[in-house]
């Protein structure tokens, strides 16, 4: 793939992680995922080479990089078939809200473990009958004395078993309106009160998702990350780079996928003299799969460029198309990779068809393709409302 936007440090960073990616791979991920294992080597590697918070300033132990680098670290994981979803949420979301808004004792607790990969944090913000409606969520916390009482349920939160806790969307009542203002809360992992349940998915990963039940849930007055009042400007500082990092994944699947059906194009041969990948019904929708992949990346490249500048509204629109394109492409791609092998497209040795759940988990996950029209439409475009 062309870098040309890229520094030389994005360059050489982009081929240390690929380094990094190839020596565990795809049979690495798959061969834990089948066990119900979690990909702990990788991470501790990862985060010894100072990936996992390469967004992360440095006074904390990160490696001052954004998202443009962060970025970098999850595409090329991914097109090495040994994605870490919990990037998306550990580093990206959780790390980026507290450098931000946590108070200092919050950054000093998390963010040199969420650097160096000894500490991990998940992301809960999906209600059961909230789903793509989050204003609708009903998670509350209420004070008493200095403490708080967290209230609620979510449902499809990845990885809360393999995290230390869970940053946990909330919201508060205000003293004076009674109106709902949404509040981020650090949740450990055994807080009491504090229950998850697997669900379970049609989906082969390392990382699973759970319905959490929050009955109770008493947390020190610490727990609220940074301001009260700045609730909703906190919780879209996380969205952006979520989406980021969402395309990032859907880009580095479509590459793997792509990568794995050229190299078979090339060498299969069915009829006398020419290998598939010299009919066009085979090579175009590869190449159309390909440029669909570079292009998402540049919308990919000028979000992180703006969430790095801090503009957080240019962000959230480019973020936004970013994540819409990728998703796009990766389905395509994973559907066109899968179609080109025929029927070992099918087969476990080839290990490209359980990428077709996967792929479509982009078009849903963290934000559906159709909650991403809808924002291109009543907010770039000016459209009216249906709902
Ligand atoms: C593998 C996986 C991992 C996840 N990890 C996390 C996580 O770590 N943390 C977390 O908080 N959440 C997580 N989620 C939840 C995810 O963010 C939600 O599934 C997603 O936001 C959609 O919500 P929903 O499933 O309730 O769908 P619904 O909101 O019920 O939507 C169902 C369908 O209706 C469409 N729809 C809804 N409203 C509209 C509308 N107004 N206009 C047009 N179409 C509409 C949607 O696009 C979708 O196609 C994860 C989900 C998956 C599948």
């Amino acid at each position: 793939m062309s870098t040309i936007l890229e520094t030389e440090e994005h360059k050489a960073l982009r081929a240390a992680v690929a380094a990094l990616g190839r020596r565990f791979g795809r049979d690495y991920s798959t061969a834990l995922a089948r066990r119900g294992e979690h990909p702990r080597e990788l991470w501790a590697e990862a985060g010894k080479l100072g990936y996992l918070g390469v967004n992360l300033p440095e006074e904390y132990g990160g490696g001052g990089g954004g998202m443009a680098e962060l970025s970098i670290v999850l595409e090329e994981l991914g097109a090495a078939g040994s994605p870490l979803l919990m990037l998306v949420v550990s580093p990206a979301i959780c790390g980026t809200v507290i450098a931000r808004f946590g108070t200092e004792e919050q950054k000093r607790a998390w963010l040199p473990g969420l650097s160096d990969g000894s500490l991990s944090m998940s992301f809960g913000i999906t209600e059961p009958d909230a789903g793509s409606n989050s204003h609708r969520i009903t998670t509350t916390a209420r004070r008493d004395g200095v403490d708080w009482i967290l209230s609620g349920r979510k449902v499809f939160i990845s990885g809360v078993d393999i995290s230390d806790a869970t940053l946990i969307v909330g919201r508060t009542e205000d003293a004076k309106s009674g109106s709902l203002k949404p509040c981020l809360f650090i949740v450990p992992r055994d807080a009491p009160g504090f229950t998850r349940t697997p669900i379970d998915m049609e989906l082969q990963a390392a990382e699973k998702q759970f319905e959490l039940v929050l009955d109770d849930v008493r947390l020190p007055a610490d727990a609220l990350v940074g301001d009260e009042e700045a609730g909703l400007l906190q919780l879209f500082a996380g969205l952006n780079p979520e989406r980021i990092m969402g395309a990032a994944f859907s880009i580095g699947m479509g590459r793997y996928a792509v990568e794995r059906a050229v190299e078979y194009a090339k060498t299969r041969t069915v009829w006398k003299g020419a290998p598939i990948g010299a009919h066009q019904a085979i090579a175009h929708p590869l190449a159309q799969a390909h440029i669909e992949l570079e292009l998402s990346r540049l919308m990919m490249q000028k979000a992180a460029k703006l969430c790095d500048d801090g503009d957080d509204i240019g962000a959230g629109e480019a973020a936004n198309m970013a994540k819409y394109a990728a998703a796009e492409a990766c389905v395509r791609a994973v559907d066109q990779a899968v179609h080109t092998l025929g029927g070992n497209g099918l087969t476990r040795e080839y290990g490209l068809a359980s990428l077709i759940t996967a792929a479509r988990v982009s078009r849903i996950a963290p934000v559906s393709r159709e909650m991403i029209l809808n924002y291109v439409s009543h907010q770039t475009l000016g459209l009216p409302k249906s709902y």
